[in-house]
């Protein structure tokens, strides 16, 4: 990233006219006041079904080849396509605390950094699709941040799909793993997820709040992780959502907001699909984020999301909520897991 003085940022026409009319704010429900399910916008798994189809494929046809970009995407295509092993004939049985327990089996074998669990809420699932397994775990891995902190130069961008084909693998693994085991499980990977929202269950399993800049945030990474998740029927205790003051602290806090090219990131929440929230403008950020290969800035100068900053900060607003309650206050809450 860069201190320089920036121009205005004007979009490439070429993109423009791809989008034509199209609104991903309207299709994603802004303004709207009842709640209902999400649309797909971007990232659609095939792109000639979406909307935004052929701006998605513009996506990649501006980006100059780079070999190893190319490797990397190649490489998550094939963990994406892999078959999953059939359901196996005896279902493993064990508690809802032990169920959750052993997805720590991953983050010590370095496949993940982050697991948690919570029931699948049907709002979160795509319009087009439907909820047929109960249970969503949630997969989180850590961005190197000595590389994402380039973005939105391609060696950042490298970073992003490195931990994409990371936590795709991840998913693949859980799943396959639940299955062997008896139960039926379907890896969702991302970015094209197809099926089901990633933010909401990552927030309700306890991975963080939602950010100013549209994504979550937690003390141990900051913003600086990924997500892919693994639908399932194994019965899993869920890992509860955590609080850290983060909310408040993007209420006061304006650095995505500054450094986001195309001004993308408001001051204040939104109503989205009758919930206000913190929201980026879809059809302001897409251009940019289109012709730099996926931007990320706004992760990247989160505060919260440099190195060995997260937990301080977390420190210091458990302070302030005490001196300001006048009363003890409970410690941060370590990484999401099972009571
Ligand atoms: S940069 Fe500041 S306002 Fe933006 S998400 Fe991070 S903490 Fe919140
Ligand atoms: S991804 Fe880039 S363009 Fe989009 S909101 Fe973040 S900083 Fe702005």
């Amino acid at each position: 990233m860069s201190n320089k003085q920036r121009a205005p940022f004007i979009a490439d026409a070429r993109f423009t006219d791809l989008l034509g009319n199209y609104s991903g704010n309207a299709v994603n429900g802004l303004h709207e006041t009842t709640v209902r399910r999400p649309s797909m916008v971007w990232w659609a798994p095939d792109p000639s079904l979406a909307d935004f189809g052929e701006a998605q494929k513009w996506f990649y046809a501006q980006e100059e080849p780079d070999a190893e970009m190319l490797d990397l995407r190649a490489r998550r295509r094939e963990v994406v396509a892999q078959q999953l092993p059939d359901v196996g004939p005896h279902k493993q049985t064990r508690t809802p605390v032990e169920w959750t327990n052993e997805l720590q089996q991953f983050v010590t074998a370095g496949d993940c950094e982050m697991t948690g669990v919570t029931t699948l809420d049907p709002d979160w699932v795509f319009d087009h699709e439907e909820a047929c397994l109960p249970n969503i775990v949630m997969l989180g891995v850590q961005h190197d941040y000595d590389e994402l902190r380039h973005v939105p130069e391609l060696r950042g961008g490298k970073d992003v799909t490195r931990q994409y084909l990371r936590a795709a693998a991840a998913a693949k693994k859980v799943a396959g793993w639940l299955r062997d085991q008896g139960h039926r499980a379907e890896a969702v990977t991302g970015p094209m997820t197809g099926k089901v929202l990633m933010i909401p269950p990552a927030i309700a399993c306890g991975f963080g709040e939602l950010g100013k800049h549209g994504s979550i945030i937690n003390p141990e990474f900051g913003s600086a992780f990924r997500l892919s998740a693994v639908l399932t029927d194994a019965p899993f205790k869920e890992t509860p959502p955590r609080d850290f003051g983060i909310d408040d602290f993007c209420s006061r806090c304006r650095v995505c907001e500054n450094a986001c090219p195309p001004e993308a990131i408001a001051p204040d929440k939104q109503m989205v699909r009758g919930v206000e929230k913190w929201y980026v403008d879809f059809d302001r950020c897409i251009p940019y984020f289109a012709e730099t290969s996926g931007c990320a800035i706004c992760i990247a100068v989160c505060p919260w999301s440099l190195p060995n900053v997260g937990m301080n900060l977390a420190e210091k607003l458990r302070r302030r909520a005490k001196r300001l309650a006048g009363e003890a206050q409970p410690v941060v809450p370590d990484t999401p897991r099972a009571e």
